[in-house]
């Protein structure tokens, strides 16, 4: 027997990010987007298909700069540190998720070793 492809859904979390989760049926998918915000099932905001994101539903994971080129924010992959990183600023590190500001800290380091 075939299994049913996974499809891709969303929903916003307490922070105003997104969630994404990979599921065959829809409400099992609201389900875990529940469990993951920490929410009830009648409280999961903005829950959506995302079919758009149908075709990583092997790995579960969209690849950030497929999602930055999509205009969405990531957050800054530097320790303590949660400014949002745009895909400017993604290229601009070098393809890291790292905002401008760690960017130019990381840069005056090197400058300071050198
Ligand atoms: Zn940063």
């Amino acid at each position: 027997m075939k299994a049913k492809i996974k499809k891709c859904y969303s929903a916003e979390n307490n922070d105003g990010g997104t969630e994404l989760v990979w599921h065959r049926h829809g409400m099992a998918a609201k389900r875990y987007l529940a469990m993951e915000i920490g929410c009830d099932f009648d409280e999961v905001a903005d829950f959506k298909r995302r079919p758009e994101f149908d075709s990583y539903a092997e790995t579960e994971k969209v690849p950030d700069e497929v999602l930055l080129s999509l205009g969405w924010w990531l957050t800054c992959q530097k320790r303590l540190c949660d400014s949002w990183v745009f895909e400017e600023s993604y290229k601009a590190s070098g393809n890291q998720v790292i905002c401008d500001e760690c960017n130019a800290e990381s840069l005056k380091g090197e400058d300071n070793a050198g």
